[in-house]
């Protein structure tokens, strides 16, 4: 298991180039997303909805909708479990899976992205600079602006902030 640091700068990104490894707090559930490409451009976007905010514990989401067949997910003691939030907004449900151990989210799953997943990516060791923000109107006041970040209102490309 790589060292107890939350530090991104200790991690180089060209060190990432064969694949961006990270694993939940227990080290049960260790996730690989083989992408060449994490840290060439912005990748990924913080979302603001209520949904995200619960899953992230957070003020917003660090996510990154990638191809299915980019990832893969080791379940060393078999502990991958999987909630469907069917409070969407939407109403679409969307598989929610997480470390039934140490409680970590892993991804998320929906029928609107095919072929696709979304990482949860406080799981890695360095996150690659957002692209932009969706639900942008349920920004907390007190949030800064990211230079360089698209906001949008509620959708990916949609109507901007
Ligand atoms: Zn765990
Ligand atoms: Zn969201």
């Amino acid at each position: 298991m790589p060292p107890l640091t939350g530090n991104p700068n200790l991690h180089a990104t060209k060190d990432f180039i064969e694949g961006l490894v990270g694993h939940c707090l227990c080290g049960s559930v260790n996730v690989t997303i083989n992408d060449p490409d994490l840290f060439t451009r912005r990748r990924g976007h913080l979302c603001h909805c209520a949904n995200c905010r619960k899953v992230s514990g957070s003020f917003a989401a660090s996510n990154l909708i990638i191809e299915q067949d980019k990832i893969q997910i080791e379940d060393r003691d078999s502990t991958l479990a999987m909630f469907l939030d069917t409070e969407t907004g939407s109403g679409i449900p969307i598989e929610r899976w997480f470390c039934s151990r140490c409680g970590n989210p892993i991804k998320s799953v929906t029928p609107t992205l095919e072929g696709k997943v979304v990482m949860k990516m406080g799981l890695f060791p360095r996150i690659p600079a957002p692209e932009f923000e969706t639900f942008g109107l349920h920004r907390h006041e007190w949030q800064g602006y990211h230079p360089g970040v698209e906001v949008y209102k509620i959708k990916a490309f949609g109507e901007k902030v």
